[in-house]
């Protein structure tokens, strides 16, 4: 169960990103530390468990723990992780158990070498080519599908080069992952044909590394080169000295998850050559363009709302609006995840630890409150509540997402339709149940148009019901179905 875990590192009661994922590759050090540190700047993507796996050209080596980055290492780990090449992985569970057995990068030794695999995201077919593999003898120790993945590529690395195993593979599996994969001491990246996770390459003084934000290129005082694009496996020459790149799949449209600019990347990564901070101030000018109504002050949700409230309240000043910019809601740093709520009625207690409002900046005053997004809609409600308490006078609540009206099957934990309190219901009927004087969201055209993609290029699931990979059941909303795995699989060629 993951009930009960508390997100604070980023926003209260919203949706948990999946992974993060790295690697690698230098020419006269090892890797290990700049992979440790590269993972704690991906530490937001993922605090369930934290691996590294290195080569150092005889062997592999591997150290993957429960826990946070600065839990999961000791400095003796870190020297016991040999070689100039290596990968890593923050993860939060989504498919699969939490237990250790899923962590992650998974290593596995077979007849032509050795494997390791970090992987963000989710396939939609793991089950039927899990099935196929064990039919062909492969025994499986996880029951996640990043081990499926490795033992199909292990499978046809028997047959086939790097690059054309990695192709077949991917021809085989269907649904979102962005992986870094190490191949004996072979570093490499990849990137679903949809693009649907996010992965870039930057440039070291000394080496080339792949990560799933660039904010950890930056960590390692790198530079951004590009992101890897999507269909595209990136090979890292193993003595760090450039890179390689083979475009496997092509498609005419992409399904880039427009979450990852809302709420789930680090505002100071770069994604599609923008700065998301500048994607959410954009998206809050938008919210103010939509739907703005002009109160005392406007505050953002911290952390999440932040730079959404930012951009919102300058558009609103341009436009002569009085509107005052104020930081009304305090955090408390020192609430962890380890923070425990034993039960329903206690997670409002939960909201008072974390976020105390400043009664000056409040009372007497009429509020526009702004956030990322609303999933289950208790965090918004009480938070409502909090500011009535604190003296306002009137809360509206902006939003700087649409309503989220299903479930995320691309490996995002967001939650099921039953418990999504837009799914069955109007705007109105949200603003009723969370309680605020009016309520707005932002609309999909406005998201489309602020990331500078056209709708047909972005996954919009969660907010259409409508998916761009073929899920037992869903909807798609685009012309894709699964490939066909098993006996009547075409050959390869
Ligand atoms: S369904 Fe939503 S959260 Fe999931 S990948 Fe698509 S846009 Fe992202």
């Amino acid at each position: 169960m993951v009930t009960g875990r508390d997100d604070s590192h980023h926003h209260i009661g919203g949706p948990t990103e999946k992974c993060g994922v790295v690697g690698v590759a230098l020419g006269g050090r090892d890797a290990a530390r700049p992979l440790y540190y590269s993972l704690y700047a991906l530490q937001h993507r993922g605090q369930e468990s934290a691996g590294i796996v290195t080569h150092d050209g005889f062997q592999q080596h591997s150290h993957v723990q429960m826990g946070l980055v600065g839990d999961a290492f000791g400095a003796d780990d870190l020297d016991g992780l040999k070689g100039e090449a290596g990968i890593g992985h923050v993860r939060y569970p989504t498919a699969g158990d939490v237990s250790k057995s899923c962590a992650q990068p998974f290593a596995v030794s077979f007849k032509s070498g050795s494997l390791g695999l970090a992987h963000n995201g989710n396939l939609v077919n793991a089950d039927e080519l899990r099935d196929e593999l064990e039919n062909f003898g492969h025994a499986f120790t996880s029951t996640g599908d990043t081990e499926v993945i490795a033992h199909d590529l292990a499978r046809n690395l028997l047959e086939e080069d790097l690059v054309r195993a990695v192709k077949r593979t991917m021809e085989r599996i269907h649904g979102s992952y962005a992986l870094t994969i190490m191949h004996d001491e072979t570093v490499l990246g990849v990137r679903d044909p949809e693009g649907n996770r996010p992965l870039c390459i930057g440039k070291l003084d000394d080496g080339y590394v792949l990560a799933s934000e660039s904010a950890a290129i930056d960590t390692l005082d790198g530079e951004l080169v590009r992101d890897v694009k999507p269909g595209e496996l990136v090979v890292l020459d193993p003595d760090g000295s450039g890179f390689d790149s083979y475009q496997l799949v092509e498609r005419d449209n992409t399904a880039h998850c427009f979450f990852e600019h809302i709420y789930f990347a680090r505002p100071d990564s770069v994604m599609n050559d923008t700065l998301v901070y500048e994607v959410r101030r954009g998206l809050g000018r938008k919210l103010w363009d939509e739907n703005g109504v002009d109160t005392d002050v406007v505050m953002p949700v911290p952390d999440s709302g932040r730079a959404f409230a930012s951009g919102y309240a300058e558009a609103a000043q341009e436009d002569d609006a009085t509107v005052e910019f104020a930081e009304g809601l305090m955090k408390n740093r020192y609430v962890g995840r380890t923070f425990i709520m034993p039960t329903q009625d206690e997670r409002e207690r939960a909201v008072r630890l974390k976020l105390n409002p400043i009664k000056s900046t409040v009372e007497g005053k009429s509020v526009t409150l702004i956030d990322d997004s609303i999933v289950r809609g208790t965090t918004s409600n009480q938070l409502v509540q909090l500011l009535y308490d604190a003296g306002a006078t009137e809360v509206h609540m902006r939003i700087g997402a649409p309503p989220i009206v299903a479930p995320c099957y691309m490996g995002i934990n967001m939650a099921t339709r039953e418990e999504l309190i837009a799914s069955d219901k109007s705007v109105e009927e949200v603003r009723d149940t969370i309680d605020a004087d009016s309520l707005g969201y932002l609309s999909i055209d406005a998201v489309a148009e602020v990331l500078e993609k056209s709708r047909a290029d972005l996954c919009l699931g969660c907010v259409t019901g409508e998916y761009p990979y073929d899920i037992d059941g869903e909807a798609t909303d685009r012309d894709v179905s699964r490939p066909v795995v098993g006996a009547e699989a075409p050959l390869s060629d």
